[in-house]
């Protein structure tokens, strides 16, 4: 067994705080105001979930990734959105500052990011820079003690209420593609400094996303992020362990959308019987469990092998994230199937779980990136 009685108290933790705390009544309002209760993020925050691997001495839970994986899995069997509230930190916010920040740098950013205290954003995607991120052409250029940043980044995760974040630029127009970027930890409220407006999304509704837009923004040179010309690597290896972070929410949102589907086939009758006894009913059931199993293995060993720092562990992420995502849509698309018409309405829960979950295979890597990268290991040799 790979679960250690830890991990199981781990897990009960984090299913009695969705289960208490994420009521019907709190997540239909967050989907219809489009905010977050700010009492539940501090909830959240007391509850140790922003720095499930940060260590203690930086003010998080020292917890390994398969700890990550099921607070994760269980959070995001009630509510995707609360996920991404709980993976921005973890993944995004905080893995970029593990991989290279100072002492200075991790007391200051880490710490509050890692207790709640603070929201940092990761800011890679361009508009004309997505899957080919190397493609980035926000600049900065270095006058004196400072980094002159300009450009735009979109799609940005929290950018509208983040503190601070961390935004890769190009540092060497010399270099061509990915070379030649390096990162920085930009404070939100540095003069040149703006977000576009609050996307209108299809789902994830309750966790803000924009565009942010750097004007003459004036980085001193100490919040440069690990050593100049290596962002782009400092934003690879980050993806490499937040997408464990995305393929441990779509286990997650799946197993909440097989729990209502199994649920509503024995309680709903047609033709004087349970649906749940029709095999065509009955056989997709089966098969949503086994996707589902079969992505949890996936899931689990991605992180054992990151755990270990194994080689192999960027492709298992990959492989990971590539098929959990992709199940979880198929398992979302068949539980509205298994609601029929009432599958459509917003009143089941399975209507909100289909449109939370079509962005996990496009964020952090798409699919056909994940593919890239699958394939690209194997045949590199
Ligand atoms: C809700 C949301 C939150 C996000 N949060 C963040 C964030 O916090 N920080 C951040 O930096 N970014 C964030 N993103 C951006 C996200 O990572 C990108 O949208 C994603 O990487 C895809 O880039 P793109 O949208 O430009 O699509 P494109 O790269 O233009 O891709 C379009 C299509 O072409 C395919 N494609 C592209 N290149 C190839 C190829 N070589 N071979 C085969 N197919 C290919 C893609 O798979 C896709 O199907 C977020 C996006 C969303 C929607």
């Amino acid at each position: 067994m790979i679960f250690t009685e830890k991990h199981d108290l781990i897990r009960k933790l984090a299913r009695d705080f969705a289960e208490t705390e994420l009521t019907k009544d709190i997540l239909d309002e967050i989907e219809e105001t489009g905010n977050y209760p700010t009492e539940l993020l501090a909830k959240m925050g007391k509850a140790g979930f922003f720095g499930v691997k940060t260590p203690k001495q930086y003010g998080g839970q020292g917890s390994d990734y398969l700890s990550y994986v099921i607070i994760m899995e269980e959070l995001g069997r009630v509510s995707a959105v609360t996920d991404i509230w709980v993976s921005a930190p973890n993944s995004l916010g905080g893995g970029p500052l593990m991989l290279a920040g100072t002492e200075e740098q991790l007391n200051k950013y880490l710490r509050p990011v890692a207790t709640g205290e603070g929201i940092m954003a990761f800011a890679l995607t361009e508009p004309g820079a997505g899957s080919d991120a190397g493609g980035t052409v926000t600049t900065a250029v270095k006058d004196g003690e400072y980094w002159v940043l300009n450009g735009r980044k979109t799609f940005i995760t929290t950018a509208p209420v983040a503190d601070w974040s961390i935004v890769y630029a190009k540092t060497d127009k010399t270099q061509k593609g990915s070379r030649g970027i390096s990162a920085f930890i930009v404070d939100m409220k540095l003069a040149g400094v703006s977000c576009g407006k609050s996307e209108h999304k299809m789902g994830i509704i309750g966790c803000p996303t924009s565009d942010i837009i750097l004007e003459d923004v004036r980085v001193h040179e100490s919040d440069m992020l690990g050593e100049e010309g290596k962002g782009f690597s400092n934003a690879m290896k980050t993806l490499d362990i937040g997408r464990i972070g995305v393929a441990a929410m779509s286990i997650g949102v799946a197993q909440g959308a097989l729990d209502e589907a199994i649920k509503y086939a024995k309680e709903r009758k047609q033709f004087g019987k349970r649906i749940a006894d029709f095999q065509a009913i009955s056989f997709m059931i089966a098969d949503m469990a086994t996707k589902l199993q079969a992505a949890k293995e996936l899931v689990y060993r991605a992180a054992q092998l990151k755990e270990i720092n194994s080689p192999e562990s960027g492709t298992a992420a990959s492989m990971a994230k590539y098929y959990a995502s992709e199940i979880c849509n198929e398992i979302a698309a068949k539980a509205v199937q298994i609601h029929g018409g009432y599958g459509f309405i917003k009143e089941y829960k399975v209507e909100r779980i289909y449109r939370d979950c079509r962005v996990f295979t496009i964020f952090e890597g798409t699919s056909q990136v994940q593919q890239m990268v699958i394939s690209g290991n194997l045949l590199k040799k």
